[in-house]
């Protein structure tokens, strides 16, 4: 039988907590007394250390939620700053985060899912398939056990970490607006990254407009897609047109991410099918420089062969980047998330 627990402080939109308070006859401000301390005070982990309520009230609460769905379990710190956060979930699954200090600011990259559908074959997170999406709570749970000292205010926010976000619209989308409403999180600080769910893209270009999306494109063209992505949720030739429709409904720049594999889609070719496909659309293009994963078949590019491709780009006035590759001692790097619990 399922163990059943008692739901959590963020748990629906904090909808359950709210109709407590009322039921509970509670003044309606200790209900937002709480949603301070859930959203300004990080640190704070349990009902007993809320000091401004009584302690009739603390223990009540302590008997109908729990405060968080989740506990933080061990925080990596890697030599580069970052830092990766390894949450145990209550059925004994595990989510991570990661942490990392950039110039003006922080990001924190999120998982949605307990492994992946899609099953990337560069990716650890996806070797052993998908085990469950993340709930709504559980995401905000996460984020607040990965704020930074400085809290929200100077955060980036990358919905990047393991899963496929956009098969877990529906939670994904009460959490962004949670994002926003509670932790402060201006829209244009969030991205989300899809391998390519056509109707996850139409669903974000109406509901958050102005948040960013980064799409994994790793290869220009569908034979070599499809051995690097084999169950990828759309034909290239179907996710191109949609994604020029997104960006003419929202005017936000696409981010194409490209995976730099040794051999297999780094060569002149490559770069050459890759301007053809992109040219003439405004977006970005952001390399990846391939991270090791336990048992791996690919090496990451060379680094001549690397500056090769961004410069035959570049020649080519195509917008391109190099993403600096952050958190790869302790696994938190692109594609490393995977902890042997959820296998
Ligand atoms: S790269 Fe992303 S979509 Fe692909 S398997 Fe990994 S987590 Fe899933």
């Amino acid at each position: 039988m399922e163990e059943a627990f008692l739901p959590s402080v963020s748990e629906e939109l904090f909808k359950p907590l709210e109709v407590w308070f009322a039921e509970a006859g509670e003044k309606p401000y200790r209900f937002r007394q709480l949603l301070d301390w859930y959203f300004k005070r990080p640190e704070v982990a349990n009902f007993q250390e809320l000091a401004n309520f009584p302690k009739a009230l603390r223990e009540k609460l302590e008997q109908n939620f729990a405060f968080l769905s989740l506990s933080l379990e061990e925080a990596k710190l890697a030599p580069d700053g970052s830092k990766k956060q390894t949450m145990l979930l209550r059925d004994g699954l595990v989510t991570e985060t990661v942490t990392m200090p950039m110039e003006g600011h922080t990001t924190v990259c999120l998982s949605t899912q307990v492994g992946c559908p899609v099953g990337c074959r560069f990716c650890f997170s996806g070797r052993h398939g998908l085990k469950r999406n993340l709930t709504a709570g559980e995401m905000c749970d996460s984020l607040r056990c990965s704020l930074p000292a400085s809290g929200a205010e100077s955060l980036n926010l990358v919905i990047m970490g393991m899963g496929e976000p956009f098969y877990n619209y529906e939670a994904l989308k009460k959490f962004l607006f949670i994002c926003k409403e509670g932790f402060g999180i201006g829209s244009r600080r969030v991205t989300v990254s899809t391998v390519g769910v056509i109707a996850g893209i139409e669903r974000f270009a109406a509901d958050f407009p102005q948040m960013n999306l980064a799409v994994s494109l790793h290869a220009p063209i569908e034979e070599l897609r499809k051995k690097l992505i084999p169950r990828a949720p759309s034909e290239i030739r179907e996710l191109i047109p949609a994604l020029k429709k997104y960006f003419a409904a929202t005017k936000r720049l696409v981010t194409f991410e490209y995976a730099m594999i040794k051999g297999v889609n780094d060569s002149a070719k490559e770069a050459k099918e890759l301007c053809a496909l992109l040219s003439g659309f405004d977006c970005k293009i952001n390399l990846i420089p391939l991270n090791d994963v336990p048992g791996g078949e690919f090496q990451p590019s060379a680094k001549e062969t690397l500056e090769r491709f961004v410069n035959y780009l570049k020649e080519r006035d195509m917008n391109v980047t190099v993403r600096k590759s952050l958190g790869g001692t302790v696994g938190g790097a692109c594609g490393q998330l995977a902890d042997k619990r959820n296998n």
